[in-house]
């Protein structure tokens, strides 16, 4: 069975995130969520607290089966050492695609064995970005639609002790 895994910032994971993993798991005999340490964006969560809460909230959506890692630098180099065969990222709206199209070339130019492997966003949650869920907490706003329990009291307890 092929085996893929799901990069990302994950800062924090939402029911977007979820979904795509759900999917993917359906399709992949072992999938593995990898949470990058440094990306661009400035995190709130440390990388320990976002594979943390990735954890958390997997449990408690019953997908305690999945695993979830962290990396520094190359993703193709956490892919070789997964044994994987595919990178599965998500796509939202156009803004995505460009983004994901360059990385995916990019990737594929590094280590043409990997392949991309796009998810369709669900309609209700192609609005839904980490970003989006930060800002609505910021505001004490109700992000129950978005991230589960456990990403909710993380981002309380985060934001409340700004
Ligand atoms: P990155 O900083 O690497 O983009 P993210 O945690 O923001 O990390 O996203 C990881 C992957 O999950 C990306 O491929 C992103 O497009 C996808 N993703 C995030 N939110 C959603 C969503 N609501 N629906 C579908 N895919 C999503």
């Amino acid at each position: 069975m092929a085996i893929a895994i799901y990069p990302g910032s994950f800062d924090p994971i939402t029911y977007g995130h979820i979904d795509i993993t759900r999917r993917a798991r359906k399709l992949f005999g072992r999938l593995v969520i990898a949470v990058v340490a440094n990306p661009h964006k400035n995190p709130l969560f440390t990388l320990e607290e976002r594979v943390e809460l990735t954890k958390d909230a997997l449990r408690e959506e019953g997908l305690s089966e999945i695993e979830v890692t962290s990396f520094d630098g190359l993703l193709v180099e956490c892919a070789r050492a997964h044994g994987a065969d595919a990178i599965v990222r998500g796509l939202r709206a156009n803004s995505d695609f460009e983004y994901e199209f360059q990385m995916a070339l990019a990737n594929r130019d590094l280590a043409p064995q990997f392949e991309s492997v796009f998810f369709m966003t669900a309609g209700n949650y192609s609005f839904l970005a980490s970003s989006m869920v930060k800002e609505v907490a910021s505001y004490g706003g109700d992000v129950s639609n978005f991230v589960p329990k456990s990403v909710q009291k993380a981002l309380r307890e985060k934001l409340g002790a700004r």
